[in-house]
């Protein structure tokens, strides 16, 4: 099926007489007639249901659409953004190992990369801007597990250049996992550029309107764990899940499945069967909201580069943007709805338009069905002086646009009276 029908009917099939759309399966628990049913889900997980923090009909349907959308082979959903990617480390990294990220990530990504793992025992090298291939190279050990990127970096809009660093991954024989939350599998596939596992923060376009904070691991199946010695955990038997072999019993999806028997079942990242519900029926619409969520930004970001009081526009989908020749390799039928733009007259004036905008929201969120904007200087970045806000690729001028799906020409509207006030 193309990506359009995959978001209506993927991951839920009815048998006759049964509900058409995925039911709320609100129980904790699965009820079997005879012992050697259950036993064997002990053995075989994925011919059912047992406990609910481990899987969960509603939440399966919704893995089974993601897992389509992105070509992948099994997904796992986790109750935020930040537990999927907390699963997807901890799935092959230990104390005493290390990862390779970019400081672009989003800012909870960094904290929990560089503060949190660092106190588990995984240490986090990150990628300086402008290192070389030899330079990165030289952050890979034989302790290393994995590097950890985004397909559009958050606020700084940098695209991920998956040829360049799929290829030295593949050298190195190492993981690569991308978060995939701002591109959405209708605009970008990671698993088509070489990404290993794909991680989504669902609370952003996958729901879509606002209403449930999620996440979910997505496992490629492209990634061999046999005969790489980064990755034994994966060809031994796990004595805590009865012997059982990740490469074995889990075949193409040995990542997922070693995901949700050590992860989810011990640290209990499970999200709830109703906002796994909420997030299915945004899905739903995902093809056609990010067509509009693209076409606005376009347009408003067109506006914004004309408009006189705007003192530069980052978007990736303008030609003369320096992200644009990355993103048109890889990105397929628009560019998304995140923009970016600066205010003449720095820190007072990017505040004063941000007082002045009327319909359009101020939000610590994103990829929202409605308009949003957010000044980083003075809200999520308040902390930090006017050269370490450059440092992270964040000026005292910049605001962070997340266009909506309202008229393309009531965003604009709001916005050149906010600049003009
Ligand atoms: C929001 C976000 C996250 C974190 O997701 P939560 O659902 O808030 O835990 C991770 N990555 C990106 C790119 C995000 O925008």
């Amino acid at each position: 099926m193309n990506k359009e029908s995959i978001c209506l009917h993927g991951g839920y099939t009815p048998k006759t007489g049964d509900a058409n759309v995925i039911p709320i399966y609100q129980s904790t628990t699965y009820a079997y007639d005879t012992p050697e049913e259950l036993a064997h889900l002990f053995d075989v997980p994925k011919d059912g249901h047992i406990y609910t923090r481990i899987s969960n009909p509603t939440v399966a349907a919704f893995e089974e659409k993601i897992s389509l959308l992105e070509g992948g082979v099994a997904a796992m959903m986790t109750s935020s953004g930040q537990a999927a990617t907390l699963a997807t480390v901890l799935t092959v990294a230990q104390a005493g190992d290390n990862i390779v990220a970019f400081p672009t990530v989003y800012g909870g990504t960094f904290n929990l990369l560089k503060v949190t793992l660092a106190k588990l025992g995984i240490e986090c090298r990150f990628v300086k801007p402008g290192m070389t291939d030899k330079e990165i190279e030289g952050l890979i050990d034989d302790k290393t597990k994995l590097m950890f990127g985004e397909t559009i970096a958050n606020p700084a809009m940098v695209i991920f250049d998956f040829d360049r660093y799929a290829s030295l991954c593949k050298k190195h024989g190492l993981l690569l996992a991308i978060d995939n939350t701002l591109a959405t599998p209708v605009l970008v596939n990671p698993f088509k550029h070489g990404a290993n596992v794909v991680v989504h923060s669902t609370t952003k376009y996958l729901d879509g309107h606002a209403v449930a904070v999620g996440g979910v691991v997505v496992d490629g199946g492209n990634f061999d764990f046999r005969n790489n010695p980064r990755y034994t955990d994966f060809v031994t038997p796990d004595e805590s899940y009865h012997g059982t072999v990740y490469v074995e019993e889990g075949g193409r999806a040995a990542f997922a499945l070693k995901a949700r028997m050590q992860l989810m079942r011990d640290m209990g990242l499970s999200p709830s069967p109703f906002n796994a519900f909420l997030t299915n029926l945004g899905t739903e619409t995902l093809h056609l909201r990010m067509k509009k969520h693209s076409e606005n930004a376009m347009e408003v970001a067109k506006a914004l580069k004309a408009n006189p009081h705007i003192s530069w526009v980052k978007y990736c989908g303008l030609e003369d943007d320096p992200n644009h020749e990355l993103a048109a390799k890889y990105f397929e039928g628009g560019f998304g709805g995140m923009v970016c733009f600066g205010v003449k007259g720095g820190r007072a004036k990017a505040a004063d338009c941000i007082r002045n905008l009327s319909f359009i929201r101020q939000l610590t969120h994103i990829a929202d069905s409605r308009t949003c904007v957010l000044h980083p200087a003075s809200t999520t970045h308040r902390q930090l002086s006017d050269k370490e806000l450059v440092d992270c690729g964040i000026s005292e001028e910049f605001i962070r646009l997340s266009v909506g799906l309202e008229a393309a020409e009531d965003i604009i509207k709001d916005i050149e009276q906010a600049l003009e006030k």
